[in-house]
């Protein structure tokens, strides 16, 4: 029998998990073995963020094709909500958008569930694809990677030390450590020139409510805010089961924030009356990355997932399947040496994602910049009702600019451009003339 070849990847989490599945699924195809070995710390088990990968949990229609491709369906029991659309609030008032009429949205738990919800094993995202991955046939170590040992020698194994001092050696090393890790910053000091992604902060929440109050009060619309509030980005609310996810972004951003941005009336009056943030919740303060990592590969060895490159402010799980899906690609097809994987892996990563992700942060500023305007908001409005008024998708640019950046489902560089299309300037500029002449008449009338 043939001697199989191992790789190992360090990180369970949706990046290490899609790539060790589609090892698994090819390496017979392509006429090799590979044993693959997963290192992960966290079981998703445990509730709270021990047992979780720290994450809103909003799931694109592309992530669950692709889970299907690989003969793991994501079974019914593991979503949360199937989304309907999004609610758009500023501080100037809100309104809900449609979600794109093929587009099927929904939510899951990353880890076990929140600390004090009684969820169970069934109800873990990333639970899901690792017991996938282990029953496809990849090992899995529970443990801590602290280091890797890239040897002189190109033909000597790479080292993953691990645990209580142990080691395995490994042809090719993957890292899908995510951002979350101390990881990152030891590869900077392993010499091949790597450079961890930039990062800001969030801050999550994960509030208990009745199955009933959620349905009552999120009506399967993930609530996006654009408050203009100091140090917020952005905040967000999305819908499960029996609880809320409660996600504010900024630089800086601590759980007085988010009890702040809670508080806010545009916020808090999409609870139930009479609600107040409880004393206790299980909260988290993941980091997300914002630039790409530099030199994310050397011979045999790559970086995955968010630890190298992912899509801005969005979308972070799908990205996490390219990157992971294409290393395994890469692998597969014995392109390992360092030239090759720039040539191979690295180069159509950049091509995807990071010049994209340019177009991503001006859309983002932008949005950032009509939140603060009260004048450019309520025009922002104005157009939003009409289009509400339209039933055909295709006559509402607007609403399909906001539904593609709130879900990241199109390139940010086609959404720059269509922001750009001179018919919805020319609205944007009558939505602004009819709301000063409403500021002048409301003004006159007061005068006389
Ligand atoms: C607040 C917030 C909300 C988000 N919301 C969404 C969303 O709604 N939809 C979406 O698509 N994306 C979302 N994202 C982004 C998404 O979470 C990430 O893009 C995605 O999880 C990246 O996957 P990954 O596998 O690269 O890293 P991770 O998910 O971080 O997984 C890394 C894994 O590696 C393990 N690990 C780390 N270091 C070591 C080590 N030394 N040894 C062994 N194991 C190790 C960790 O335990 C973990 O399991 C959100 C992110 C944040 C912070």
């Amino acid at each position: 029998m043939a001697v199989k070849r191992r790789v190992a990847i360090i990180g369970g989490g949706p990046a290490g998990t899609i790539c060790a599945l589609r090892l698994l699924q090819s390496a017979p195809d392509a006429g090799r073995g590979w044993e693959v070995v997963i290192f992960d710390r966290k079981v998703f088990l445990e509730f709270g963020p021990p047992g979780c990968n720290m994450c809103a949990g909003v799931i694109a229609d592309t992530v669950m094709q692709q889970l299907e491709e690989l003969g793991v369906p994501v079974p019914t029991e593991l979503i949360q909500r199937r989304i309907e659309g999004h609610h758009f609030e500023t501080r100037w008032g809100g309104l809900s958008l449609p979600k794109e009429p093929e587009a099927t949205l929904c939510t899951v738990y990353r880890g076990l569930g929140p600390k004090g919800l009684g969820y169970d094993e069934r109800r873990s995202f990333d639970q899901f694809l690792l017991r996938s991955a282990v029953e496809r046939g990849a090992q899995h170590i529970r443990a801590l990677v602290h280091t890797i040992h890239f040897p002189q020698d190109s033909r000597a194994p790479l080292q993953v030390h691990y645990g209580e001092g142990e080691t395995l050696e490994a042809e090719v090393v993957i890292a899908a450590c995510g951002v979350n890790s101390t990881l990152p910053t030891r590869l900077e000091q392993a010499g091949f020139g790597y450079r961890a992604p930039a990062t800001i902060h969030a801050c999550q929440a994960e509030i208990p409510l009745d199955e009933d109050a959620v349905t009552r009060c999120f009506r399967d619309e993930i609530k996006v805010f654009s408050l203009g509030l100091p140090g917020i980005r952005f905040g967000a609310i999305t819908p499960k089961r029996e609880h809320v996810t409660v996600t504010v972004v900024g630089p800086h951003i601590r759980r007085a924030d988010l009890e702040r941005f809670l508080q806010h009336p545009q916020v808090i009056r999409h609870f139930p009356p009479g609600w107040q943030i409880p004393s206790e919740y299980c909260h988290c303060h993941p980091k997300l990355p914002v630039t790409a990592a530099r030199c994310p590969v050397t011979d045999r060895f790559l970086v995955i997932g968010d630890a190298y490159i992912s899509r801005y402010l969005k979308n972070g799980i799908e990205s996490a399947f390219y990157t992971g899906s294409l290393a395994a690609e890469v692998v597969l097809q014995n392109r390992l040496s360092r030239s090759e994987l720039w040539h191979y892996y690295v180069r159509p990563c950049e091509r995807r994602y990071r010049w994209d992700n340019l177009y991503g942060r001006l859309l983002f500023r932008l949005n950032d910049l009509i939140a603060r305007s009260r004048w450019l908001t309520a025009s922002r409005l104005r157009i939003l009702r009409k289009e509400a008024a339209a039933a055909d998708w295709e006559t509402k640019p607007e609403t399909q600019i906001l539904w593609h950046l709130f879900t990241g489902s199109a390139p940010y560089r086609d959404i720059f451009h269509r922001a750009l299309w001179f018919s919805l300037q020319w609205r944007m500029a009558q939505a602004l003339w009819e709301e000063a002449r409403e500021w002048l008449g409301v003004r006159g009338r007061r005068g006389r």
